[in-house]
C-alpha cells in the first residue's frame, strides 16, 4: 500500500479519513452504467438508512453528486408543495443557507429567528405553527455546526407533526456520528455528506427521508432540473442509479467506510467521538481559551472558542505552525465574532489531541502568546 501522509482535520469535515478508505478509492476504471457498478449502489443506499434506524420500505435514500449543501438545495426546494410555506428554525449559519435556499427559488418561507448560543424557544415554534396552517414543512439544523449548538429535533419534529406539516432536518454534521433514530425524534427528511459522518470522502450526498412524501411530492412544483428530490429517487427505483454520472471512486470509498463503520459500531463510535471531545475540552481548560456555548447546550462534536484576547494572538500563525505539523484548525463562522473552531469527527482518538495540544502551546509559544491565557 501507497504510504500517505497523516493529518488530523479538526475543521468541521471533510474530516480523517482511514488509509483503507483513501485506497479503496483506487479501483480499476469502470462505467457506472455497468450492472456491476448499480450492484453497489443498492446495498450502500440501503446501509444509509440503517444508519439512521430507518425500515428501508418506509425510508430510502437518496444519492446527489455534490457536497453537502446540494442537500439542502435538494430537499428545501423540492419539498414545498404550491400553496405552502416553509419554516425555518433560524439559529446559526447553516440555517440561515436553508434561508438563502428558499430566497435563491422565491419561495414563501418564515424565518424564525432564535438565539445562536441557546436552545430555541418552543413556545415561539408552536405559534408560527397556529398562525400559519399553510406551513408544509419545519426546517432545522440538527447540529449547527458554527456554534455546536444542538437542537431539541424530537420536540420540533413532534410540534410540525401535531399541525400538519413535516420535518426536514439538516443531519449533515451529527449523522453516523451521534446515535439518531429517525422514529423516535420525529423525523421525516434528513441528510448528509460521505465527508463528514462516515469518514469517506466530498463529493457524495444523501437525502434519506419517507418514501410516502417523497412519492406526494411528484405533484409538487418542480423547480430545478438537477436538483430534484423526486426526478433522482423515480430514477432510482426505476434504474438503480443516479441520473448524471456519479462520482465513482468517491462511491467505493463511501462503501469501505460504511463496512468500518458498521465493524466500529454506532456506540462505541459515538463514545470515542465523546472521548476525542473531552481531551479537546481538556486542553481549553488547561490553556484558559473561552467557549462560545455552554457546554450543556452543545452537542459535544465542535468547541468554537473566541480568539483569547492577548495582543500577540494571530489566528494565521498559530494555525500555519499547527498546519505544517500536520494539525488542522478552522475559524469560527459567527458573523462578527472572532473564532475558531475543533471539531471532534473523522478517524482520530484522544491521543491524537493530546499530540495537537502540545503543538498549539508552542504555537502559542512562538506567538508570544501568554499561557495560562486569563
Ligand atoms: C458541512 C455541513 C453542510 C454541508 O456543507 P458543504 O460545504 O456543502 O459540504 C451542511 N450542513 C451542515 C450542518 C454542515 O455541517
Amino acid at each position: 500500500m501507497v504510504k500517505v501522509k497523516r493529518n488530523i482535520l479538526l475543521n468541521p469535515g471533510p474530516s480523517t479519513t482511514t488509509d483503507t478508505v483513501k485506497m479503496a478509492q483506487v479501483v480499476p476504471d469502470i462505467c457506472p452504467r455497468e450492472k456491476e457498478f448499480a450492484q453497489i449502489m443498492a446495498p450502500l443506499r440501503e446501509d444509509l438508512v440503517k444508519i439512521v434506524h430507518a425500515d428501508p420500505k418506509e425510508y430510502t435514500a437518496v444519492l446527489f453528486c455534490g457536497s453537502g449543501t446540494i442537500c439542502m438545495d435538494v430537499a428545501v426546494n423540492s419539498l414545498l408543495d404550491k400553496d405552502k410555506k416553509a419554516l425555518i428554525v433560524s439559529n446559526g449559519a447553516y440555517s440561515q443557507r436553508a434561508c438563502d435556499v428558499c430566497r435563491y427559488y422565491g419561495l414563501p418561507f418564515i424565518e424564525l429567528k432564535q438565539p445562536l448560543d441557546d436552545k430555541p424557544d418552543l413556545r415561539k415554534i408552536e405559534e408560527v405553527l397556529k398562525e400559519n396552517p399553510d406551513i408544509g414543512y419545519v426546517y432545522v439544523t440538527y447540529h449547527e455546526t458554527g456554534t455546536g449548538l444542538l437542537n431539541p429535533v424530537k420536540e420540533i419534529g413532534a410540534l410540525a407533526h401535531r399541525y400538519g406539516a413535516f420535518l426536514i432536518t439538516d443531519t449533515t454534521s451529527a449523522y453516523a456520528m451521534i446515535p439518531i433514530n429517525v422514529y423516535e425524534e420525529n423525523i421525516d427528511f434528513c441528510m448528509a455528506s460521505a465527508q463528514k459522518g462516515i469518514m469517506a470522502m466530498t463529493g457524495l450526498s444523501y437525502v434519506i427521508g419517507r418514501r410516502n412524501i417523497i412519492e406526494q411530492s411528484k405533484d409538487f412544483p418542480t423547480r430545478s432540473y438537477y436538483c430534484n428530490l423526486y426526478m433522482q429517487y423515480e430514477y432510482f427505483e426505476k434504474t438503480g442509479e443516479m441520473h448524471f454520472t456519479p462520482p465513482v471512486q468517491t462511491i467505493y470509498a463511501a462503501r469501505q467506510a460504511l463496512i468500518e463503520y458498521f465493524n466500529e459500531g454506532e456506540e462505541a463510535k459515538w463514545k470515542r467521538h465523546q472521548r476525542v471531545m473531552n481531551a479537546i475540552r481538556k486542553g481549553i481548560d488547561e490553556i484558559g481559551l473561552k467557549e462560545v456555548l455552554r457546554r450543556e447546550v452543545q452537542a459535544g462534536l465542535v468547541a468554537a472558542i473566541d480568539y483569547p484576547e492577548d495582543p500577540n494572538w494571530d489566528f494565521e500563525k498559530v494555525h500555519d505552525y499547527c498546519y505544517e505539523r500536520g494539525f488542522t484548525i478552522y475559524p469560527g463562522k459567527i458573523d462578527g465574532r472572532g473564532g475558531f473552531r475543533l471539531c471532534a469527527l473523522g478517524a482520530i482518538d484522544e491521543e491524537d489531541i493530546t499530540a495537537f495540544w502540545e503543538v498549539f502551546r508552542q504555537a502559542l509559544q512562538a506567538a508570544g502568546v501568554q499561557v495560562p491565557i486569563n
